[in-house]
């Protein structure tokens, strides 16, 4: 049996359950719980408050069986992992482990380390919770355009820059195979663009240097996430130098892009169609074109 990644280091040596099961249909089980639990906001929003806002369902107990939906629910996150990793019901067994890596995921916790009431295995390196959610992208493959926005229509309504004006800028850079999409929320442009590539080896190598590309010129994800919290669109956007640049000679505003992988953790940031659609990949798992 293969050994995962991420196991080696566990002090109780290999008498972890992941390693007990078939290990391509637990990603499998991974990958489809990993998806459902970072899509619904308002529920993983519950999840990181440890249950504050309502219990927590077992979502592997509500997949299976319809009827007993509401019949696995727990008061906080150590229950619910608890359950997800233990849980005997062997037609099930996939689907928990699956699950209670998902969670994991999510929380930022050692999914390699048996969980007990000592609850020791939420302790995780920050980078290494980072990589786990950074490993899990969108496919097909996408980049996360941000500051798209272009300002305030006269009907009031936030404008942005259009699909194919991207698609040429884009082309530009030298990143012509990408297709781009602007998102769009109730009041109008969101200011972010998704670019999509093709579902094979060559759009994901092609996403990847498009990602490389924002980050070498330190505009990737991190550097976006230091400028928040940020209200696009206001009409001071063009005296912020991370923002909008000032062309000196002829005095011609350009917004600064700033753009990374898509990963589970964005799929709040596309629109429901896509979110719909997109399925999640292990890029570390990643074997080619299929
Ligand atoms: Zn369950």
């Amino acid at each position: 049996m293969r050994v995962g990644g991420g196991f080696q280091n566990n002090n109780a040596g290999f008498n972890h359950k992941h390693l007990e099961v078939d290990q391509s249909a637990l990603m499998k089980a991974f990958l489809h719980f990993v998806k459902a639990v970072f899509e619904n906001t308002g529920q993983k929003k519950n999840y990181l408050e440890d249950g504050k806002q309502g219990r927590l369902q077992c979502l592997a107990c509500g997949k299976s069986n319809a009827k007993f939906r509401s019949s696995k629910d727990f008061s906080d996150m150590h229950g619910l992992i608890m359950h997800t990793y233990y849980s005997d019901n062997a037609d099930l067994r996939v689907d928990h482990l699956g699950l209670h890596k998902a969670l994991c995921v999510l929380m930022g916790w050692n999914y390699s380390k048996p969980p007990d009431n000592s609850k020791a295995y939420r302790f995780l390196p920050a980078d290494e919770a980072v990589s786990n959610q950074e490993d899990l992208i969108m496919w097909p493959p996408v980049v996360i355009v941000h500051n798209t926005i272009t300002g305030k229509g006269k009907d009031g309504r936030m404008e942005g820059l259009g699909n194919k004006a991207m698609d040429s800028k884009l082309r530009d850079l030298g990143f012509g195979s990408g297709k781009c999409k602007s998102m769009y929320g109730r009041e109008g442009h969101l200011g972010i663009t998704v670019v999509k590539f093709a579902s094979d080896q060559s759009g994901l190598i092609d996403a990847v240097r498009l990602a490389e590309y924002f980050e070498k010129e330190n505009r990737g994800r991190k550097a976006w996430s230091h400028l928040q919290p940020l209200t696009l669109g206001k009409d001071d956007d063009d005296k912020n130098p991370n923002l909008v640049k000032v062309d000196e000679r002829n005095g011609e505003k350009k917004r600064i892009f700033y753009g990374y992988l898509g990963t589970v953790a964005d799929l709040d940031k596309v629109d429901f169609d896509m979110r719909n659609k997109v399925v999640i990949e292990s890029r570390r798992e990643h074997k080619g074109p299929r």
